[in-house]
């Protein structure tokens, strides 16, 4: 009742972070960088860059403030135009990949901490900044693990910068280590105790477990709010399904008048305006029960949430040495975000957290912290990245906790191959252009490969489609007319020449929305991919590449588009099923694919990605010529044989070149 009955500065008075405020914004006058701690909700991310608005830094420039996941940019940027009253995009802003809602007059900013890396590209100083939070720098994410070590030499060079490092958890001693030992800010916390109940027997299946234990709470707990950890997109709807059917039955099989039950899904690629209702007070009588990805653990900050229930595991990328590539896989999460997503019960009085896990396993078998992004995932981007900003030598940079030497060579050599570095390790021409792009260094070279092959204009599409979620719509009760619509898009043997054929058909139609309504396509979708289009041919243009077309000669485009999956090329096995021509990792056919069903297999596709469900399927396939992929590949670009530093890559790379070439034969 508490977000109903008071005003916004009532609110914000009530917070944590308020009784604090002077002594907090006084260590941030006598000192460049401080390391604030506080618990989730206790105001650091929506307060500080307002404390700091009003303590006048920004009279002399932008508070920008960085945040690891997107929906969290926008959604506290929203909250803090509210709180300021300002239209969001005016005095209160936030940039994300694609997507920039700030302008000239924006003081506070909030931004994905990828966006702010890239502006380090155009501006090492980052002049425009007079102070920047980087915000959840527990999570240790890729990009917030960079700024660490580029913000450490603008601190250096830029006596009138201020970096505030904000902190969920206590090993906050790190960051202060990491810049020479700069004070640790604590904001006393507000929690109330949190009854930790755990799972007698490890439960074989956490989406029932959590539907049973939320059903039970429901009928038979007083009154709160229910906030549920799955691992991802899929977990949850399978979840907010179940639940709502059982509410359906107990409603149906009862006499008594069963109390309502909002179920609201929340995940970061849950369209905006159905992220926001997980913020929403519910109507009188009615429970909320949130399902939520780890995205709930720190960033977002739900009021109201009386019970907790953890299914003690999460999705993480992960660098799959035999895969050769990042995977989103589901692993136990560390007995650190275990005590958070607990937390999160005891916000507005004292709390219950259903754990799905046994306690042998929280002692035993989770990692007492979460392993850093840095030291499990690919580093192709930021690879390009460093190279760009002319750190000759990955291994000299100040990472705080330097990636695997292993990983950086793995990434340097996807790189190489791509064409982006050259036989001593720097950039080449096509490396210097891809760096430009805010893009994975595949698509980068994609597009350039379009370039090169004068069908610019029909790789730029397929490129800005696979930049955004799938936009084909397929609703669970009308799954065989969808399939029948989606069906008659296809481009035979290509994925990827599909997506393009749907965005011509859509621009054809005046991109219409009832037209995609009608086709089952996602106008949303469609729409954002023809703003990224528009975009990415902005930087096309600043780059003055003219935008060709091959006049759909789809031979064209197809080779285009093989340049830039080298790594991720396959040839048949069986029906419907490849190896890779790489590692022999086995991939197979989504059903899905324009690819399945033509009544014959192609002998030779590459693929955007392989997606872990059942099996490994490859997403988004086009069948390709094998001659392609040896004139296409590494040897393309010529390799010199003076230089020595790459000499272990080269040989690998033969060793691969020539077992490709014998399985072509
Ligand atoms: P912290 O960063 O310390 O975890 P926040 O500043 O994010 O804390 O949140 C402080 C409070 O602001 C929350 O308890 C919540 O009440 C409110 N709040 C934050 N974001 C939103 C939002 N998008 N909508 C409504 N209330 C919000
Ligand atoms: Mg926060």
């Amino acid at each position: 009742d508490f977000a109903r009955s008071k005003s916004l500065s009532q609110q914000r008075q009530y917070l944590p972070i308020y009784t604090v405020r002077d002594d907090l914004l006084q260590v941030v006058r006598e000192n460049q960088v401080v390391v604030v701690v506080g618990e989730t909700g206790s105001g650091k991310t929506t307060q500080l860059t307002q404390y700091l608005h009003e303590d006048g830094y920004t009279t002399t420039g932008v508070v920008g403030c960085t945040q690891p996941r997107r929906v969290a940019a926008m959604s506290v940027a929203k909250r803090v135009s509210e709180e300021m009253e300002t239209e969001l995009g005016d005095k209160v802003g936030y940039a994300i990949r694609f997507e920039d809602v700030t302008c000239s007059s924006t003081i506070i900013k909030y931004m994905t901490d990828g966006v702010l890396l890239r502006e380090t590209l155009k501006d090492a100083d980052l002049d425009k900044y007079r102070v920047i939070v980087m915000d959840e720098a527990h999570e240790r994410s890729l990009n917030t693990d960079v700024l660490f070590g580029i913000l450490k030499k603008v601190v250096a060079r830029r006596r009138d910068f201020k970096l505030i490092v904000t902190s969920a958890t206590l090993n906050a001693d790190k960051f202060s280590k990491f810049f020479g030992g700069v004070p640790v800010f604590n904001i006393p916390g507000r929690t109330f105790p949190v009854n930790i109940l755990f799972s007698k027997t490890p439960c074989e299946d956490y989406v029932e477990a959590a539907v049973k234990q939320a059903m039970t709470i429901h009928i038979t707990s007083g009154p709160g709010d229910i906030l549920i950890f799955m691992t991802g997109q899929e977990e949850i709807e399978a979840t907010c399904y179940a639940l709502a059917e059982r509410m359906e039955q107990l409603i149906s099989s009862s006499t008594k008048n069963v109390p309502k039950l909002s179920i609201l899904p929340i995940y970061s690629q849950l369209p905006a305006d159905l992220q926001a209702k997980i913020f929403q007070k519910a109507e009188e009588g009615t429970r909320k029960c949130i399902v939520a990805t780890n995205i709930a653990e720190t960033s977002l900050t739900v009021d109201g949430i009386f019970y907790v229930i953890d299914t003690g595991y999460g999705k993480m990328k992960v660098y799959n040495p035999r895969m050769g590539m990042d995977a989103l896989q589901v692993f136990p999460c560390s007995r650190a975000a275990a005590d958070q997503r607990a937390g999160r019960a005891g916000r507005t009085g004292p709390g219950t957290c259903y754990r799905l896990f046994t306690e042998s396993a929280y002692q035993n078998e989770m990692l007492p912290n979460p392993v850093p992004e840095i030291q499990r995932t690919n580093l192709g981007n930021v690879v390009l990245l460093l190279k760009s900003l002319k750190v000759e030598n990955l291994l000299d940079f100040d990472f705080m906790d330097p990636p695997p030497q292993e990983n950086i060579l793995n990434s340097m050599y996807q790189l190489w191959v791509l064409g982006a570095l050259n036989n001593v390790g720097g950039l080449t021409e096509i490396g210097w252009k891809m760096v430009e792009f805010p893009l994975d260094p595949t698509l980068a070279k994609m597009l350039l490969m379009g370039e090169k092959l004068d069908c610019l204009d029909e790789v730029l599409t397929i490129v800005s489609m696979l930049s955004v979620p799938s936009v084909f719509f397929r609703p669970k009760d009308r799954a065989e007319e969808s399939d029948a619509a989606r069906e008659k898009f296809f481009v035979p043997e290509s994925d990827h020449l599909t997506l393009l054929n749907v965005y011509l058909q859509w621009k054809s139609n005046q991109y219409r929305g009832d037209w995609c309504n009608d086709h089952f396509l996602h106008v949303k979708g469609l729409r954002k991919a023809r703003e990224v289009r528009s975009q990415l041919l902005d930087i096309l243009k600043a780059l003055k590449i003219p935008l060709t077309s091959c006049h759909m000669e789809w031979d064209v485009v197809r080779k285009a588009i093989c340049s830039a999956y080298f790594h991720n090329s396959a040839r048949l096995k069986g029906i419907g099923e490849y190896v890779n021509c790489r590692n022999g990792m086995p991939c197979h056919l989504h059903p899905s694919s324009a690819l399945y069903g033509l009544g014959y297999t192609p002998d030779y596709v590459v693929y955007h990605e392989l997606v872990l469900t059942t099996k490994e399927y490859m997403q988004c396939v086009s069948a390709v010529d094998p001659q392609w992929l040896a004139e296409l590949g590494p040897m393309f670009f010529s390799v010199k044989d003076t230089d020595t530093s790459l000499l272990d890559h080269k040989k690998r790379q033969k060793e691969e070149k020539t077992a490709m070439e014998e399985e072509m034969e």
